[in-house]
Parts: structure tokens; sequence; C-alpha cells
């Protein structure tokens, strides 16, 4: 379905860039990955990846807190694949505190890790796309993109941020054969989840079965994790001809959290 065309996942070396990655991959879509790992590991993903589906990929190390990075990024792409058809817009971290012990530098890094590094993305991405008159923009908001936990004030205003964002984007390409949606995660087992299973465990005392359970039934009535493969199938979904239409969406895949 997606042969010929080139996807720019950022944050693609783990959890659910890597499954949007991979599922794009396995579509025909040739890739560029980036995200922070074991240099030798990430070139051992990239091969592997391109091996299984037949595709080039190619390895940005770029830093998403730094616009000019983002720039050389969506250059690289470019130069080495050709153009970039589909952009996700998925690096992101986390960091949990009351505001009053919220440390500025986290501040200040989740709002350009998780927000801003998809407004300058899009900003370089977009005058190519308009040329091809085709372009897919996928931004990875969340639950916290439409509704708000204690502890997480950084991450619950970029995830609101990246969803104006992707209306305001939706708006500006309308008629420009691009579309640009949001999905929104509930709990998904990846490293920045286990993370916060982990700190709950060591907190309460409890088992890290017990904490991951403990952990959905706070939100999720849907005691099981969505997968970065199951969020892969909707990325597959936004890149078909079936979605033409759909754009500044923000779509939930989360165990029935938001329907509360
Ligand atoms: P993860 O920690 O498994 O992956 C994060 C990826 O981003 C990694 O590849 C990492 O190297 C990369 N990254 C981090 N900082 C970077 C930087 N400065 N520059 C470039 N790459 C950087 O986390 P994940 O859970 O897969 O998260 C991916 C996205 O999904 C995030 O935007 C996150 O907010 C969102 N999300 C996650 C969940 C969940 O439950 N895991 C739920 C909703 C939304």
């Amino acid at each position: 379905m997606l042969k010929g065309r080139v996807a720019v996942v950022t944050g693609s070396t783990s959890g659910i860039g890597l499954g949007i990655a991979t599922m794009l991959a396995a579509e025909g879509a040739a890739l560029m990955l980036n995200g922070f790992g074991d240099a030798a590991a990430i070139e051992r993903l990239r091969r592997e990846l391109a091996e299984q589906h037949g595709v080039t990929v190619a390895y940005s190390g770029a830093d998403m807190s730094k616009p000019a990075q983002i720039r050389e990024l969506i250059a690289a792409a470019q130069q080495q694949l050709g153009s970039v058809d589909i952009l996700v817009n998925n690096a992101g971290i986390q960091h949990v505190a009351p505001i009053e012990r919220f440390p500025d530098e986290k501040w200040d890094a989740i709002i350009a890790i998780n927000l801003s590094a998809a407004f300058h993305a899009t900003k370089a991405a977009l005058p190519g796309m308009k040329q091809r008159r085709w372009g897919r923009i996928i931004n990875i908001a969340s639950t916290h993109g439409l509704v708000a936990s204690a502890e997480k004030a950084a991450y619950v205003a970029a995830k609101h941020g990246i969803i104006g964002l992707t209306k305001v984007t939706a708006l500006e390409t309308a008629n420009d054969g691009i579309t640009c949606n949001a999905i929104c995660p509930g709990w998904v087992l990846t490293p920045l989840v286990q993370q916060q299973v982990e700190a709950r465990a060591k907190a309460t005392g409890q088992t890290i079965e017990a904490a991951k359970i403990a952990l959905l039934r706070e939100k999720q009535p849907m005691l099981r994790f969505t997968t970065p493969e199951h969020l892969g199938a909707l990325a597959r979904f936004l890149c078909s001809d079936a979605a033409a239409t759909m754009t500044g969406e923000a779509l939930p895949m989360d165990g029935g959290w938001l329907a509360q």
C-alpha cells in the first residue's frame, strides 16, 4: 500500500514509534528511523527492518529538542530517500512531579520534545508534501491530550498543545492532499511506562505485576495494555485511501479511559 512512499518516524528506536515504523515498512514505505540508544543495536534494527520488509531504511540520531537538528532530519530523509510523505511525530519523554517541585529543565525538555519538535518537523516537511500534493502527518498525543492527571503538568500541557497543532495543520492543508491527525493512546507498556510501573512498585511495596494492574485500574476500565502493534495498525489506516478525508481528529485507543 505504501510502496514508493517515505516515512519519517521520530523516536522510532523503541516502543510505539518502533511499532508504527515496522507497520509502515511492512506496507512498503522507505523509512527514516530516529531516536536514541546503543549504536550497534540501532544498526542491527535498521538492517533487520530493511531485510525483513525489502525497503530502504536510514537512521538519524537527531535530537528532537534541537530545532536545527530536526530540520536536518527532514533534509536528510529528503536527500537520502527522495521525499518525506509520511511524518510521524512520536518522540516523547515523561516526568512525574507536583507543580511546586517540577524541575524547570524537565518542563522545558518535555515541551521541546513532546510539542515543539512536532511544529519544527511539520514546518520542514510541509513544502515537499504540498508540492507532491500528498502527505500524512500523524502526531502521537495521548489520552493526556484530552484529559489531565495530577503530577504530569508538562506532559499534559504538551499533549493538549499537540492536539491544537494537529487541528491547525489540518486546516492549513485541507485542500493539499494532506491529512493531519493525532493518535491518543491510553496505557502502552513501553520503557516510558515501565519506569512509572517500577516507581509505583517501589513506592507501594507491590510486585511489578501488581503495580501494573494498579496503574491500569486507576484510569483504564480495560485492564490490558494497548500495544505498539495496535497503534501501528491505526497509523497504517490513517495512511490509507480510506482515511483520505479524515483530518484534524484526535483518535483515542485507550481501553475505555475516556469513556468515563
Ligand atoms: P519510549 O520511551 O519507548 O520511546 C520514546 C522514543 O523517543 C525512543 O525512541 C527515544 O529514543 C526517543 N526520544 C526521546 N527523547 C528524544 C530526543 N530528544 N530526540 C530524539 N528521540 C528521542 O516511549 P513510548 O511510550 O513509545 O512513547 C512514544 C510516544 O507515545 C511519546 O510521545 C509518548 O508521550 C506517547 N504515548 C505513550 C503512551 C504509553 O503508555 N507508553 C501513552 C500515550 C502516549
